[in-house]
């Protein structure tokens, strides 16, 4: 007898999703969450893109701070490039998005623990897993037929099964952000800033959540030279962006993304999201890679306790799934490879470039290989870096 066919650990964006998506194929789920409210101490700039947002959940004006239709792109020697992308993203109350996630998956019929934290984890009877999770002065062993571990960058069920090491500083994004208002923004438009100045082997942004309230971050690649500590660098760029703003929260952390994040199961435990390192390697977003990569892990969770076939081929097919849809990592991770070594007026020309292109009228989201292509004609060294280290 077991509590829960499979059961999630931790309610971000990747866990509610895997949980949504192993209910859907007629899992009895669990998910526990350490926290006392889901969408508590949230630790993001809130923007997703909101296509693949879409092709998901409803989009829905409850949660959405403010529509992004374009976005602006300042090089180190101030310039900048305007880039029209109608109804490329949301800037998200993500708090209130979150919640909204969970009541969905409740009205799929998903068990919600909210402060419950898995503690531990070990092999049951019959390939079923023991799950320790406290609750307040109470402790308790859940039973289940697979786990998903959607728990974070920090990931414990990650390290207690060794499928992740310690995280390299080259896979890893370090990131500081205030919210601050009043602010002068356009609502709709998004700002990224770079210099070695700003955020060496890094950007510097403004997401804008309504009126005069925007989230203002700073986040860089580990371990790139710099003089400062990303708090510093986001302390400078606020000086120079919106001096007289007032901070009304500030928060720091770590995105993890890895060339190859697929070391992501064993035995009926499946990572996804922050937990499998998976976020997108060039802007460091993680709430849609997260989302998607827990859709397939509670697929999997939901086949291997389902019994659906042996448990060997769901794990293949887990992480052929998984390599399947984030198929373009080697090259994204050899253009931040590029990206991060740039110098000022590389940048600089960058920013033109991309501009450039723009200025024809096309999204640049819809076309991101002629993009590449025009700006490999202009940077040919910077592109032959990119295809030396893809290996082509
Ligand atoms: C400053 C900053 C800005 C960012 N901005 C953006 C952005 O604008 N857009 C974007 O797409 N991404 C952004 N990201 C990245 C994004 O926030 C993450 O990649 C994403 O939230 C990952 O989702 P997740 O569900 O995998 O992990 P998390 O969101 O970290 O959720 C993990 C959950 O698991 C819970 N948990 C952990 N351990 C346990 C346990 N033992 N038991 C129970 N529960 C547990 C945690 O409390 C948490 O709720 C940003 C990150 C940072 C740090």
């Amino acid at each position: 007898l077991v509590d829960f066919d499979v059961l999630v650990v931790g309610a971000g964006p990747s866990g509610i999703w895997a949980a949504v998506t192993a209910a859907r194929c007629g899992a009895r789920v669990g998910l526990v969450e350490r926290q006392a409210r889901i969408g508590e101490h949230v630790r993001c700039g809130e923007g997703i893109q909101r296509d693949p947002l879409a092709e998901m959940v409803e989009v829905d004006p409850e949660w959405v701070a403010s529509e992004v239709h374009g976005v602006r792109l300042f090089a180190p020697n101030g310039t900048f490039a305007d880039l029209a992308e109608p109804g490329v993203g949301v800037i998200t109350h993500k708090d209130l998005f979150l919640r909204a996630l969970a009541r969905l998956a409740a009205a799929e019929g998903v068990e919600i623990w909210p402060g419950a934290e898995a503690v531990g984890l070990k092999a049951g009877e019959r390939r079923s897993w023991m799950v320790d999770v406290r609750r307040g002065s109470r402790r308790s062993s859940l039973r289940c037929g697979a786990v998903v571990a959607a728990d974070g960058i920090a990931s414990s069920v990650a390290r207690e099964l060794k499928l992740k090491g310690p995280l390299a500083p080259v896979d890893l994004f370090v990131c500081a952000q205030y919210t601050v208002a009043p602010i002068d923004v356009d609502p709709s438009v998004i700002e990224f800033h770079f210099g070695r100045d700003v955020a060496p082997g890094g950007y510097a942004w403004v997401f804008p959540k309504g009126e005069a309230v925007a989230n203002v971050g700073v986040g860089m690649v580990a371990g790139v030279p710099g003089n400062l500590a990303p708090v510093e660098y986001l302390a400078r760029f606020k000086q120079r962006r919106c001096r007289r703003s007032k901070t009304v929260a500030f928060i720091v952390g770590g995105v993890p993304s890895e060339r190859n994040p697929f070391k992501a199961c064993a035995g009926g435990v499946f990572l996804c999201g922050d937990a499998a390192r998976i976020a997108d390697q060039i802007t460091g977003a993680g709430i849609i890679p997260g989302m998607e990569s827990g859709a397939i892990a509670g697929k999997h969770a939901f086949m291997h306790a389902a019994g659906e076939a042996r448990p060997d081929m769901v794990a293949k097919s887990f992480v052929k799934s998984l390599r399947a849809h984030f198929k373009n990592r080697r090259m994204r991770s050899a253009v931040r490879v590029v990206l991060t070594r740039m110098g000022d007026a590389d940048l600089t020309r960058l920013v033109g470039l991309v501009g450039e292109f723009a200025a024809g009228g096309r999204p640049v989201r819809r076309d991101p290989v002629a993009l590449l292509r025009f700006v490999a004609r202009s940077m040919p060294t910077s592109f032959n870096i990119a295809r030396h280290l893809v290996g082509v």
